[in-house]
Formats: C-alpha cells, sequence, structure tokens
C-alpha cells in the first residue's frame, strides 16, 4: 500500500505573527548613500530611488533581483576564490563592486534569454557601461562580460562569455564625471529636471507616474556607443562550466532522498549526463533558494540553528527556525493553496518535514512557503504543523533507507523504490523508463 503522508498530520495552523516578521524582513531595503557605478547607468531612476524610498520596485522585479543576486553568490563562488569576488572599487567619489576580479574586471548579468548576433552595444549598453566604469575605474583596457540566460521553456539556459576592449578609458572618465555632477546636482536642487531619462523607459519603472521623464531629454549610452563590438569567448564559457560541475559537492544520501527515493536513485545513475543547462538550472534554482533564505534571515541569525541529524549511515541537517523544526520552500502556483488541500499539493513538503519532526522526536514543524509568483501580502504563508503517530514516521523513513541501501547493493530491483508523488512523473525526465 502507498505511504499518504496526509494521514499523519493532525492539524495545520497558519502562523500569522510569524508571517509578518518575515514579510517585514522581506520587505526592508537599505538605502544607499554614496554614488555608484549602477546610478551612473540611469541617473534619473538613481535619483528617484533616493528621494522616494517608499516607492519600491514591483514584486516580480524584486523576486528576479533575488533569484539574480544568488545566482550570483553561487556562481562567484564555483569560478573564483573568495579573494577575487565581489571587489570593491572607488574612483572620484564613484564606487562599485566588481563581480570578480583577478586580472581582468568580469561582470555577470543575469538575464531571460540571451540575443544571438545583435549589437550588446546597443541590445546591453547598460551592462557595457557598467563594465566600462569598472574597467576606468581600476584602469584596465580590457574586461570581460558573463551573460547567464536563464531560458524559456523554447530555449534552454546557458552561459555567453565576451571579450571587451576599452580604447579610450579617460573618456569614460570624464563621462561618468558629468553624470556624477549632474545626478549630484540634482539632489541638491531636489529636481531631476537636468537628469535624462533612462533606458529603462516605457518598461513598467515603479517611478513612471511621478517622474515627469516623459519631457525629459532622451539618455544617450555614449559609454557603450564608444566602445569598440564585443567579442565572444567561447572558450572562456566551456572553461567556466567546466569548473561549475567540478565544484558540485558529491551526492550522498540524505533527507531528501528518503522523500524522492526513484528520483535519487536515477538522479545518481545519471551523473555524467548532466548538460550545461541542467547545471545552470540547478545553480540558478540553489542561488534563488539561498538569497530568499537570507533576506528572510533563514537558516542564520539568532532565530535559527541547525542540528546533525542521523538515520544509519544517513547523515543531514535540521534547521530549527524559532525553537521549531522549520523547513522553507518555495512554489510556482498562482494562488495560495487553502489548507484543506495543502496535504495533496504539497505532499513532499509534508513528508520532509515529517521524517525531520519523527527523527528529531517532536511532534510539531514549521512549513515556510514562499509564493513566488504572488504579491506581497500573500508571497509567505507560515503553517505550523502538528504529526501524529511519530514511531510509525519514524518506520517508514528506516524502511526507505534500507531499500535505497539494498538497491544500491543490486540486492533489490529500483522498481521496489517508493515511487514520487503522483503528479511529478507528468514533468519528470525519467518517465517512462522508471515505470512509476
Ligand atoms: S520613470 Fe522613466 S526616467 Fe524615471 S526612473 Fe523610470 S524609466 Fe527612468
Ligand atoms: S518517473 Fe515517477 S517515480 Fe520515477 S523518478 Fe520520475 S516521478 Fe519519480
Amino acid at each position: 500500500m502507498s505511504f499518504d503522508i496526509a494521514g499523519f498530520v493532525a492539524r495545520v495552523d497558519a502562523n500569522r505573527s510569524i508571517k509578518d516578521e518575515l514579510m517585514g524582513r522581506l520587505k526592508e531595503t537599505h538605502p544607499r548613500q554614496r554614488i555608484s557605478v549602477t546610478d551612473l547607468v540611469n541617473p534619473r531612476r538613481a535619483y528617484m530611488q533616493r528621494v522616494h524610498p517608499e516607492i519600491q520596485p514591483p514584486s516580480e522585479r524584486k523576486e528576479a533581483m533575488m533569484a539574480g543576486k544568488g545566482f550570483h553568490d553561487l556562481f562567484g563562488h564555483a569560478v573564483s576564490s573568495e579573494e577575487y569576488l565581489e571587489q570593491f572599487v572607488e574612483w572620484g567619489g564613484v564606487v562599485g563592486v566588481i563581480d570578480v576580479y583577478k586580472d581582468i574586471p568580469t561582470e555577470l548579468k543575469t538575464t531571460g534569454e540571451i540575443d544571438d548576433g545583435g549589437d550588446l552595444r546597443e541590445s546591453r549598453s547598460s551592462y557595457i557601461e557598467q563594465l566600462a566604469m569598472y574597467c576606468a575605474m581600476v584602469d584596465m583596457r580590457r574586461g570581460r562580460l558573463i551573460l547567464y540566460g536563464r531560458g524559456s521553456a523554447e530555449k534552454d539556459a546557458r552561459l555567453s562569455v565576451y571579450d571587451a576592449v576599452f580604447d579610450d578609458l579617460d573618456s569614460v572618465r570624464e563621462e561618468m564625471g558629468k553624470r556624477r555632477d549632474a545626478l549630484v546636482s540634482a539632489l541638491a536642487k531636489s529636481s531631476p529636471d537636468n537628469l535624462p531619462s533612462c533606458p529603462w523607459l516605457g518598461r513598467g519603472c515603479e517611478f513612471e507616474s511621478i517622474c515627469g521623464c516623459a519631457d525629459a531629454e532622451e539618455f544617450v549610452p555614449s559609454i557603450a556607443m564608444k566602445a569598440r563590438p564585443l567579442e565572444p569567448n567561447p572558450e572562456e564559457a566551456k572553461r567556466l562550466l567546466s569548473m561549475f560541475e567540478s565544484s558540485k559537492p558529491a551526492r550522498r544520501t540524505g533527507l531528501n532522498s528518503l522523500v524522492f527515493p526513484r528520483r535519487a536513485y536515477y538522479d545518481g545513475q545519471r551523473g555524467d549526463e548532466e548538460t550545461d543547462a541542467d547545471r545552470l538550472g540547478s545553480m540558478d534554482r540553489i542561488g534563488h533558494a539561498r538569497a530568499l533564505a537570507d533576506a528572510i534571515e533563514f537558516g542564520r541569525g539568532a532565530d535559527s540553528t541547525r542540528k546533525l541529524l542521523s538515520l544509519g549511515e544517513m547523515q543531514d541537517r535540521v534547521t530549527y527556525f524559532k525553537g521549531v523544526p522549520t523547513i522553507l520552500r518555495t512554489t510556482k502556483f498562482n494562488d495560495v493553496v487553502s489548507r484543506d488541500n495543502l496535504t495533496r499539493m504539497f505532499p513532499h513538503y509534508f513528508m520532509r518535514l515529517a521524517f525531520e519532526c519523527a527523527l528529531v522526536g517532536s511532534a510539531n514543524g514549521r512549513l515556510i512557503l514562499h509564493y513566488e509568483k504572488l504579491r506581497e501580502e500573500s508571497k509567505l504563508m507560515v503553517y505550523d504543523v502538528t504529526f501524529s503517530d511519530l514511531d510509525d514516521l519514524q518506520k517508514e523513513a528506516e524502511n526507505r533507507l534500507l531499500v535505497i541501501r539494498e538497491v544500491s547493493e543490486g540486492r533489490r530491483s529500483p522498481n521496489e523504490l517508493p515511487p514520487c508523488p503522483a503528479w511529478f512523473k507528468k514533468y519528470c525526465k525519467y518517465q517512462p523508463s522508471c515505470g512509476c
């Protein structure tokens, strides 16, 4: 008989107090003090951000920014060592952080899709300007741009690398000085009138209703226009992708393997067959999850402790948040799932939490659900979950581990591993060979 987690869930309560506290952390923004390279790429927007900190970007953009930051962090650590990451630089009162700077300034950008064949100086002028400014600040004529395209249903995720040469760093610095002075003067006069509209115009900017940019002079990305065309560097892209592979942690049996034993088995078999798009996609997902956890201070800070958990040869960690075993998960659902349907829609989350609770002997656990597509008020839901029959849950976990062990030793067939939740098979790459 298949295992139904719903039978072990005695109670689910929405915890409004913790939800509100976490939402507050998610919304928190830190006003920028000094003028940065990013400000000089969109000076009018930089003005509006400082003068109207109460106007926040729409939640989809915040979500994309968080995902981009998460990917940046993971990517940086995969391809570089700590001493070359996020290097702070300063010139003429302007500050900036170069993503990776070992021998040449390297800027990483995340985008939806990478358009082949176009001139990046036109289609991605702000990226080129930012890179040129970093080069000017450290007096290096060569720079490198790494574009990570997330891809879509039709296009795979990919990584492209371009080499740039900026012949006239003096003129880049001169233009930086002009933009800096214009922004400082606008802030001093409390008027953006001397600032051109930015390249963001018409892309759903949150300041459109108050900015008055319809009458502003058009922004000319003069730094990008004066740059040489960028040269694609596929060899470097290949080298970076190979570094992801070597930075990957070894596969091991952990709590997730108890929830998805078959999937873990097939993932293990597949090993080297992973494509670059698979690797990029998984780095993107992990990066996003980490950035979210950082933003709400889950897994770090005074409210969280991490404890080691063992079951036979399996070891993993459980995060206690405010004293209760807690998991944080993200969903792409378009609506908040009603409490009655939670175990049906998210059996895997409840199973994971149930195993954690049973193995640490706690009847209570907590699920923080992040709805990445929803607006602020519905973005996070926090549920306090009470489980019954912890002994039976523990036996189920032990039994799963036993089957995993015996399959790995060749004493049982993978078909004997418990299948994943039914609706998973629709999207699973191991169909139909898995036969679930
Ligand atoms: S409203 Fe226009 S000019 Fe103003 S910040 Fe937004 S895009 Fe830039
Ligand atoms: S085919 Fe079914 S059981 Fe097998 S790994 Fe995929 S979802 Fe899981």
